[in-house]
């Protein structure tokens, strides 16, 4: 119910866009959810954490269940329900972000996640935000032809690695958390930094030569425009 309000009061707003000037690099990570070119950040929704947990708990108890017995089949009930509840929420955040990204901007940028993945993402936990990586750049893919918004898909190297400020190469391990750069002194969280990379590559990708459009307002984004409320806010960095 909750994500059919959601998409046609989306689809209602068709051709309604009006250009912003605005462009945006996004990196996702698991530390926030994404991170834009602008240093805004979308957390994790909490509710949706706390959901795939329980979840996972739920389906370690039913494994342990007995075969045809009365608790195993409740159990399996229950799981199915948990189950929808879940991926109804993961979507539904997916989205959301994504429609409000995609609206105020004329032109989105962000990693090749497959190819990240396979990179920067072996020893980590994977399947949860690898889900909700996947579902959020459809969306995002989605409400780009919508909105006649350029989605641009970049290819993950160096990104994290590289200045963006003087483009030299500072290498840093997943755990150092700010970027330091010892060429030009530019000193950025680390997730600011690789947004601003990606877009970067995007812009050039589409063979953009124009002048960013530099910090704006997003208050689109931190409406609370779907029943599930505060799943994701915009926090300025500084
Ligand atoms: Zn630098």
């Amino acid at each position: 119910m909750v994500i059919i309000a959601s998409f046609v009061s989306t689809t209602k707003e068709l051709n309604k866009r009006e250009t912003t000037g605005k462009t945006i690099g996004l990196d996702v990570g698991l530390n926030h959810f994404l991170t834009d070119s602008e240093g805004n950040q979308v957390e994790n929704p909490r509710h949706l954490r706390k959901s795939e947990k329980s979840l996972k708990r739920l389906q370690r108890r039913f494994s342990k269940t007995k075969k045809g017995s009365k608790n195993r089949v409740k159990l399996r009930q229950v799981l199915a329900r948990k189950h929808l509840k879940v991926s109804r929420q993961r979507k539904d955040f997916a989205v959301k972000t994504a429609r409000c990204v995609v609206q105020s901007n004329d032109l989105v940028a962000y990693e090749d996640l497959k190819v990240r993945n396979m990179i920067r993402n072996r020893h980590l936990s994977k399947s949860i935000s690898d889900a909700a990586w996947t579902q959020f750049r459809q969306w995002v893919e989605y409400f780009g032809k919508v909105f006649g918004v350029v989605t641009v898909a970049v290819p993950p190297h160096g990104t994290s690695q590289n200045c963006s400020n003087c483009g030299e190469v500072v290498k840093k391990s997943l755990s150092t958390r700010t970027h330091v750069c010892p060429h030009c002194g530019h000193i950025q969280d680390r997730d600011w930094n690789a947004a601003r990379n990606i877009l970067e590559i995007g812009l050039r990708t589409v063979g953009h030569t124009g002048t960013l459009i530099a910090s704006g307002d997003i208050d689109l984004c931190t409406g609370g425009e779907t029943p599930l409320g505060k799943s994701s806010r915009f926090k300025e960095e500084t």
